[in-house]
């Protein structure tokens, strides 16, 4: 990947460092910065403008460990597939290819999948989704009726960096993996984001809150940031 400097001539940094990466001039940004898009698995580089390509090789050359580590770690991109056990809402699913079936849904301790196994992933996908933003939507509103607080609406989003977000006017949305968490996982995300129609911050009033709906949530939440990132493989 060829790039040209917005002070200059062109250099190759991807293959000064020997990993891909993608590179980004930036006019607003003050500084050198990494970070890794987990979405498109590569790092980004962020050059701001009258930036020597001395300065680029050496942060590149500072950070190269940082890099390739933060890539190893990163979650295999997994697609759902016949025969792999998954969980939803706190019960474990089989899936089930039947490609001469009808439409795609629960049945028992199976999910069974319709249509072509190319499109099986999308369509479990698809389907997790909708299931989710029924029963999330549902837990939602009973969460808040406890605050005596009201939801003006519940969405589902891909979102890869947060788990759930709560506007002032509302509007909450949650990742739809979350749905494949542990149940009291599930349930503390939810009284998290509905005790944000109280409380729009973090303060200790904010916990005081989590914690009346949900009292083990130091526990939940641990989970959720030790293992959460794992469900973030389905993409
Ligand atoms: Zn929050």
């Amino acid at each position: 990947m060829k790039i040209t400097l917005l002070n200059g001539p062109t250099c190759d940094y991807q293959n000064y460092c020997g990993f891909p990466l993608k590179v980004v001039n930036s006019l607003r940004a003050k500084r050198l910065s990494l970070r890794i898009d987990e979405k498109q698995h590569i790092p980004v580089l962020t050059i701001p403008k009258r930036c020597s390509q001395r300065k680029v090789k050496e942060f590149l050359d500072a950070n190269h460990d940082w890099v390739v580590n933060m890539m190893a770690r990163l979650p295999v991109a997994a697609k759902f597939c016949d025969g792999e056990k998954i969980n939803f809402w706190g019960k474990e699913y089989v899936i089930k290819h039947c490609p001469e079936g009808k439409s795609t849904n629960f049945a028992g301790e199976v999910l069974k999948v319709s249509g072509g196994e190319e499109f099986l992933h999308r369509r479990v996908t698809e389907y997790l989704k909708t299931q989710c933003l029924k029963v999330i939507s549902e837990m939602t509103v009973e969460k808040a009726a406890l605050l005596d607080a009201k939801v003006k609406s519940v969405a589902i989003k891909d979102t890869r960096s947060r788990w759930g977000s709560c506007t002032t006017s509302g509007h909450i949305s949650y990742n739809w993996r979350i749905c494949m968490a542990p149940l009291e996982v599930i349930e503390y995300l939810v009284c998290h984001e509905v005790s944000h129609l109280k409380h729009p911050d973090h303060s200790a009033e904010f916990w005081n809150c989590v914690a009346m709906l949900h009292p083990t949530y130091k526990e939940t939440r641990r989970w959720l940031k030790t293992h959460g990132k794992s469900l973030y493989k389905y993409i």
